[in-house]
């Protein structure tokens, strides 16, 4: 097939040591901090309450709303608490304290013929589960094979890409389990009814591309093999690579009759609906030069990163910067004492040296960022403008289209924290969006009021 390239994007160092390490299983925790609100949309309610004995894979969270996961127990034990923690995003959030038994029992799972389900099935199975992107977008999953009426789709991604420096989990996932992965590329396709299903593979992984290649003709899945840029692996640039189509601004993927999925969540969709699972564990990668080594782990959901680290061996001289995620997009973390989420793809322990030069300089208007930016945004001037707190212009600048790729900083030769202040702008227009309806809100309520 052609392959069709997107605009901007850079080439960072892949620093990618644990490619050629073997998954290994992390011990389920003693007690487990499994987050309520593991996904984007409203938090889960707790469905069990302090004392209850749980099973692995019960339902402990039930979904609320439509954008919202079910949530389920990792290990067997008993609930010691429902109350605040840490969750993903650093800040405190609702979870489900559960401590082992020792005994790791299963719940049943009942699992089903894909052939003996319709797309329905197929997706109530899915959202049972309590599937989400596991990229690290953590979208609901079941909401992403439900298109609204009127968006036909016509094609499935499965990303592999992988495109952050040190992640190496789904390249393992894609080597280890790539039938598995291709099982639940199929089981998408009958969910969303269309007809093309591509895995899209940055040519650096040519062992995943080739154990992809052995299931595709089974499962009726192409492979595609893309070469290395980042952000290859966001889905409005793997889109344009792959189908040659532009996600418009403020779009989403099925406005140009496309679904991707990662690779990760195929593999848990099969093994929901083949084996009737629900999602209480993944695969990440431990990684940077404080870590003992670079691996790759199946972890239970809530296992504290004190403890994967722990698993690994501990700690090499002092990090300087915990991360969740990789080195561009992951979220920066003030302490190892944090569950892992279905939507943490690595742990990465920075030294000094890696978390790159501190000192920032003016604005030199090289305008480097403006050629790297993959969503043809101009970073410096939105930088600007929240910096002298110009929010008004920020409306005509598209800040909201920012992936938070991180692509600018990282080709600013002066260092200027160009992500950081996109992040604000965003937030900010969010605020006088918000304003504005209330306003409009308001007035309409006035002049709905009978005259006196
Ligand atoms: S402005 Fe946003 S989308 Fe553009 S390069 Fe920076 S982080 Fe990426
Ligand atoms: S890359 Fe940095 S120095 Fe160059 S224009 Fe952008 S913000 Fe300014």
């Amino acid at each position: 097939m052609s392959f069709f390239g997107f605009k901007g994007g850079v080439h960072p160092p892949e620093l990618k040591a644990a490619a050629g390490k073997a998954i290994e299983t992390v011990p389920p925790p003693q007690t487990a901090v499994i987050p309520l609100a593991q996904s984007l949309g409203k938090p889960a309610k707790a469905a069990v309450a302090k004392k209850d004995a749980v099973l692995r894979g019960q339902l402990i969270g039930e979904a609320q709303g439509m954008v919202s996961a079910n949530v389920h127990s990792s290990i067997s034990g008993t609930v010691k608490d429902v109350g605040p923690a840490r969750g993903p995003l650093g800040t405190f959030v609702e979870c489900v304290f559960i401590e082992s038994d020792g005994k790791d029992q299963a719940a049943e799972f009942k699992g089903a013929d894909l052939n003996a389900l319709s797309p329905q099935e197929v997706i109530d199975r899915i959202k049972a589960a309590g599937l989400v992107g596991m990229g690290g977008a953590t979208f609901p999953t079941h909401v992403k094979l439900a298109p609204p009426p009127g968006k036909k789709i016509d094609t499935l991604i499965i990303n592999g890409c992988e495109c952050e420096p040190c992640l190496t989990a789904d390249h393992r996932l894609m080597v280890e389990k790539a039938d598995d992965v291709m099982a639940g590329a199929a089981i998408f396709r009958k969910a969303l009814g269309v007809a093309r299903a591509i895995v899209g593979v940055e040519d650096n992984k040519p062992d995943a591309a080739e154990a992809l290649s052995k299931s595709a003709s089974r499962h009726g899945v192409e492979v595609a093999v893309l070469h290395v840029k980042y952000p290859q692996g966001a889905e409005k640039q793997l889109i344009k690579a792959l189908l040659n189509r532009e996600v418009p601004s403020g779009g989403l993927p099925m406005d140009v009759g496309a679904v991707v999925q990662n690779v990760a969540t195929a593999k848990a969709a099969r093994d929901a609906v083949v084996e009737g699972r629900p999602l209480y564990e993944r695969v990440l990668t431990l990684g940077g030069g404080a870590a003992q080594g670079n691996r790759n782990f199946l972890v239970r959901i809530g296992t504290p990163f004190s403890e994967v680290v722990k698993f690994a061996g501990g700690t090499k001289g002092d990090a300087m910067k915990i991360v969740s995620g990789g080195p561009m997009m992951g979220l920066a973390q003030a302490t190892l004492d944090l569950p892992v989420t279905k939507g943490t793809s690595g742990i990465l322990l920075l030294t000094e040296r890696e978390t790159g030069p501190q000192r920032m300089f003016p604005c030199l208007r090289c305008g480097k960022c403006y050629d790297a930016c993959p969503m043809g945004l101009r970073p410096a001037l939105i930088s600007r403008c929240v910096e002298k707190r110009r929010f008004d212009e920020l409306e005509g600048l598209d800040v909201l289209d920012c992936i938070e790729c991180g692509c600018c900083a990282y080709e600013c030769p002066a260092n200027r924290r160009i992500v950081q202040n996109v992040k604000r702008g965003k937030a900010e227009i969010a605020k006088i969006r918000r304003k504005r309806k209330e306003k409009e809100d308001k007035a309409k309520a006035e002049a709905a009021k009978p005259k006196a």
